[in-house]
């Protein structure tokens, strides 16, 4: 069978959620056994989000391969449970450095190099390079922005272009907005009929349109839809807000988009979707047993997008526990130890986040100080994990201003340092430890318990380390590095064994939590914070 191709692009705003409609086809497509990726092409000029500012554009999402690649990336692997690579996510930046580079090369042969053709076959390539080994029946691709922006004008020229190549085995879906004006009350079309009018100037005429709307749309707009953006009556699918992501593929699956977009395709139906283990997730997220309240301490808590990994995470380890987590974002900045206690002690579950530069760092500290003197369970991840060594260094080992030398490189104690590998490295794109690496947990600890394996991979995105030159003095305290990385003998883990749960971890765990196979550390943290508050309610009765 040859490999189709699915485009789906965004009218009227950003933010409608293309790559939560992306993930949920694919999951449809999946579930009736067929093998399927999703790309994202990104229209901005950075080679890769990894430069951006969380502030601006949310999470980084790095990949196993070292990929670090836009959130969405992290939607794709949780709904499908399977790995992306550098492949799934382009950029302008990417597709141009490539073009420069053979440019320079001599490869057009003197050719004058433009956006047509060499800009769009660029992107034709990068986007047909996942079809290449057959390795998929569906590619779909997300292509970032808004039609109508100036930066995605090349990538709908080769949705046209491949479209007008590929006939049957190509297909649009256009996801857009349909308003509802409250004081018409009524949904309006026209937002939809000029965006599609956009893409229509371009060449692309969408074979499906999904609407979202926060209102159910009725028949008669539904007929309006199809005649005047010219689109069959099926093709028109309501998106309606949901209060959940995971929701989504249920919804889109009662609108027969799955169903739609195969017979556009001359694909056989006869096998409807396999969703049992997605349903009964669900039924689990809804119906709560039980409840804790965790503490994400981050410097980025005003958009959630910042840690989107985390909080996905927090949701598949929640279900896990048939526990509804209250994650309160709380900003490392508005701590001091005046004010720890009345901060956290309510908190069932204190979570250090990742990040860079020094701002928060001490309220991290005290936080963690908290955690560990008073027994709530602690999880710091990455700079999280490295705040957890500082702390200790400081306040058990005695080791007065101990820190990272990322904040202070005149330190007396650095027990957290710069990576050998990392000095030689110039510039900032791409250049960190990056990826996954095996990590090996040593078997008599909660970690391996955790785990239920001594060996493990987990992906890295970082340039400092656990300083080996005081590993002695650590374990002789009980904070114990338990997963070491065998070839660089890098501490990936530590834990204090008198506590009842307080682990760091130096890679990203978060990552690779998803729906079919939540995360054991999230698990295990989870159920842990659920002993501490049912802990907390015995010792309030006693
Ligand atoms: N800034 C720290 C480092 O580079 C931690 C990075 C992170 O939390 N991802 O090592």
């Amino acid at each position: 069978m040859s490999t189709k191709y699915i485009f789906v692009t965004g009218g009227v705003t950003s933010s409608l959620g293309k790559g939560i409609i992306s993930a949920s086809l694919a999951k449809l497509i999946q579930s009736r056994n067929y093998s399927v990726t999703i790309q994202k092409l990104d229209p901005y000029i950075n080679i890769d989000p990894g430069t951006l500012n969380p502030y601006e554009h949310g999470e980084c999402y790095v990949t196993d391969d070292g990929s670090e690649t836009d959130l969405d990336l992290g939607h794709y692997e949780r709904f499908l449970n399977m790995p992306t690579s550098q492949a799934n996510n382009i950029t302008t930046g990417r597709i141009y450095l490539n073009v420069i580079e053979k440019e320079r090369r001599g490869d057009y042969l003197g050719e004058t190099v433009q956006v047509i053709p060499h800009i769009t076959d660029e992107i034709k390539y990068r986007i047909k390079i996942l079809g290449s080994d057959n390795k998929y029946d569906f590619i779909i691709t997300e292509i970032g922005g808004t039609v109508g922006d100036i930066e995605s004008l090349p990538y709908i020229e080769a949705v046209r272009q491949m479209k007008w190549e590929l006939g049957k085995n190509c297909l649009v879906i256009h996801l857009t907005l349909i308003p509802y004006l409250k004081a018409a009350g009524e949904l309006k079309t026209k937002p939809t009929q000029h965006s599609v009018k956009a893409l229509l100037e371009l060449g692309v005429q969408p074979d499906i349109l999904v609407c979202r709307s926060e209102k159910h749309l009725n028949d008669s707009l539904r007929d309006k839809l199809a005649l005047f953006c010219n689109v069959d009556r099926e093709s028109v699918i309501e998106s309606i807000d949901s209060e959940s992501i995971y929701n989504v593929p249920i919804l889109m699956k009662e609108e027969k988009l799955d169903e739609v977009v195969l017979r556009k395709m001359n694909m056989d139906t006869s096998n409807p979707p396999q969703l049992q283990l997605w349903e009964e997730f669900l039924q689990k997220l809804k119906n709560p047993q039980k409840e804790v309240t965790i503490g994400l301490i981050g410097k980025y808590v005003e958009l959630k997008d910042s840690y989107k990994s985390i909080t996905e995470a927090f949701i598949h380890g929640g279900v896990a526990n048939d526990c509804k987590v209250d994650l309160k974002m709380i900003h490392s900045e508005s701590i001091n130890p005046n004010n720890v206690d009345e901060k956290l002690s309510k908190l069932h579950g204190i979570l250090v986040a990742p990040g860079f530069g020094p701002r928060g760092i001490e309220g991290k500290i005290d936080a963690i100080k908290y955690a560990r003197e008073n027994k709530i369970p602690f999880f710091g991840i990455c700079l999280g994990m490295q705040c957890a060594v500082i702390e200790f260094a400081r306040n058990v080992l005695g080791y007065k201003n101990a820190h990272s030398t990322e904040f202070d490189p005149e330190t007396a104690y650095p027990v957290i340092d710069i990576m050998e590998e990392q000095k030689k490295t110039a510039g900032l794109g791409g250049t960190m430890r990056l990826g996954a690496y095996p990590c090996e947990i040593k078997t008599d600890t909660k970690a391996y318990k955790i785990y239920g394996s001594d060996l493990i991979y987990e992906r890295h995105r970082h340039r400092y380390e656990f300083n080996n030159k005081y590993l002695n003095e650590f374990e002789k305290k009980d904070m114990i590095p338990c997963g070491i990385n065998p070839v660089e003998n890098l501490v990936e883990i530590i834990e204090i064994t008198e506590h009842p749960w307080f682990i760091g971890v130096q890679f990203h765990p978060e990552y690779k939590s998803t729906v079919a196979k939540p995360h054991p550390l999230f698990v295990s943290f989870i159920k842990s914070a659920i002993n501490h508050k049912e802990n907390q309610l015995c010792n309030k009765t006693l």
